[in-house]
């Protein structure tokens, strides 16, 4: 088996299952409100599998973006990961 190049591992804040950053989706909190990673600032990652999981990721956002607003997030972030395609 060949081995992999040095591919950084990045934490999911819903499940905590590790991965490489590839495999997860960046994002970034900004004044209770998801935003896209633009390269800078504080960031997170979600996994594929949680971003279906849409009762578990809406606690994890809350959390993360310290908002009760659970709606607004998840449009949010449905709107940025719609447009990451
Ligand atoms: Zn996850």
């Amino acid at each position: 088996m060949a081995k992999k190049f040095h591919e950084p591992i990045r934490m999911c804040i819903s499940c905590r299952q590790r991965d490489t950053q590839f495999n997860l989706t960046r994002l970034r909190c900004e004044n209770g409100q998801l935003a896209p990673f633009e390269g800078i600032g504080r960031s997170f990652y979600l996994c594929k599998i949680c971003l279906n999981e849409e009762k578990k990721l809406q606690k994890a956002l809350m959390r993360y973006c310290r908002s009760g607003e659970k709606d607004k997030l998840m449009n949010k972030l449905k709107e940025i990961i719609t447009d990451d395609r």
